[in-house]
């Protein structure tokens, strides 16, 4: 991890007042090896209080690298090859998270922010009761506490997540794969963090189980107030849990949108290609086409814009000039040419892109 060491504690910026969670600016992570892989580019958002920013893209575009960068989780062969992420507690201070160590580092993580994998419920021991893993989030973290707080907590939190507080003794096996998610969530909100990072957290499970837990975590955002940044392949899904969504592509935020607007308004045609990919929303089922082709290897240099070898709207600029991230008068950011006003075509395409 190489962002900057050391960066004390300081005051927000006032413009922004305390609303904000979390800001990352211009974050770039790089997976070493003989063709050094760039799996993040110069990726910038902001986290708002209570909202949910949802951040989607095909497999391989970078988004898991990213959320580990956003926990400070990143293991070698990754590194932060650049970029800063801050962190603004309710008090209004902001904490560097590059800043930060071992122990404070540790704290940090279960306490301000936490994180669920698609795979974690997978990851609870199977030889331990769910009750002692629960318990040891507390151990670790709230030595003071004794065992019978401790115990009453765990309890309080299974309910908090529809599991019957008995199920503190069951073994990860004897509950369901849904169950043993609501578990993962409740331990991750055990000690009341302003973000949780969800990395398709409900993608192993089944499409009812699914929508149970989605329903889950917005009634529990909504009760505690946290934010959540909400990972996933699956755009139609995100467009009704998120405020704002970004959409990822090789390595890059290609758009940054409010999600009510993207169904109708998307920009991007990236984003438009993934709009096409999932049935229509009110049951009329359209043909699954996806996306031809796939997203390019990170491990070369990105000539141009990543997406032109299979944008249906490339033109000339897009096989030489990298798109830049602008957000034109009264409107969201978007990584494309056909949006750029050095490139006059936006001006004439009359199709609303
Ligand atoms: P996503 O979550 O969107 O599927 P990832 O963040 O997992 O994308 O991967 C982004 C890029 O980083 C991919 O090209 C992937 O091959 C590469 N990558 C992921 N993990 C590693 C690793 N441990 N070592 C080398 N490259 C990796």
């Amino acid at each position: 991890m190489t962002a900057p060491m050391g960066t004390e504690r300081r005051p927000p910026d006032a413009a922004l007042g305390n609303d904000l969670v979390m800001r990352a600016s211009d974050v770039s992570v790089e997976y070493a090896g003989p063709r050094p892989t760039r799996a993040v580019r110069d990726v910038s958002l902001e986290l708002r209080r209570g909202e949910v920013l949802g951040i989607v893209g095909e497999s391989g575009c970078g988004k898991s690298t990213l959320a580990y960068a956003l926990t400070r989780m990143l293991r070698p062969p990754a590194r932060m090859t650049g970029g800063v992420i801050e962190y603004f507690d309710r008090d209004g201070s902001a904490v560097d998270l590059g800043s930060l160590g071992g122990e404070e580092l540790r704290a940090f993580r279960w306490e301000k922010i936490s994180m669920v994998f698609q795979s974690a419920m997978n990851a609870l021991n199977p030889v331990t009761g769910i009750g002692s893993q629960m318990e040891d989030v507390f151990r670790t973290h709230r030595p003071g506490m004794d065992r019978s707080a401790r115990r009453a907590r765990c309890a309080e939190l299974l309910e908090m997540v529809g599991i019957d507080p008995r199920r503190l003794r069951s073994y990860p096996h004897e509950l369901s794969g849904g169950m043993r998610q609501r578990v993962v969530i409740a331990m991750a909100l055990a000690l009341e963090p302003q973000i949780v990072v969800m990395d398709e957290p409900t993608t192993a499970l089944d499409v009812l189980v699914q929508r149970e837990i989605l329903d889950e975590i917005e009634r529990l955002r909504a009760q505690l107030g946290f934010s959540v940044v909400f990972i996933t392949h699956d755009l139609a899904l995100l467009l009704e849990i998120s405020d704002r969504l970004a959409v990822m592509y090789a390595g890059r935020f290609v758009e940054y949108a409010p999600a009510e607007q993207v169904a109708g308004a998307a920009r991007h045609p990236y984003t438009r290609g993934l709009l096409r990919s999932f049935p229509d929303l009110r049951g009329e089922r359209r043909e699954m086409r996806g996306v031809p082709g796939s997203p390019p290897d990170l491990r070369h240099t990105l000539t141009g814009c990543p997406f032109a070898p299979r944008c249906e709207s490339v033109f000339e600029p897009c096989h030489t000039v990298a798109p830049r991230l602008l957000a034109p008068a009264g409107s969201w950011p978007v990584a494309c040419h056909l949006h750029d006003r050095r490139f006059a075509v936006a001006q004439t395409d009359g199709d609303g892109r």
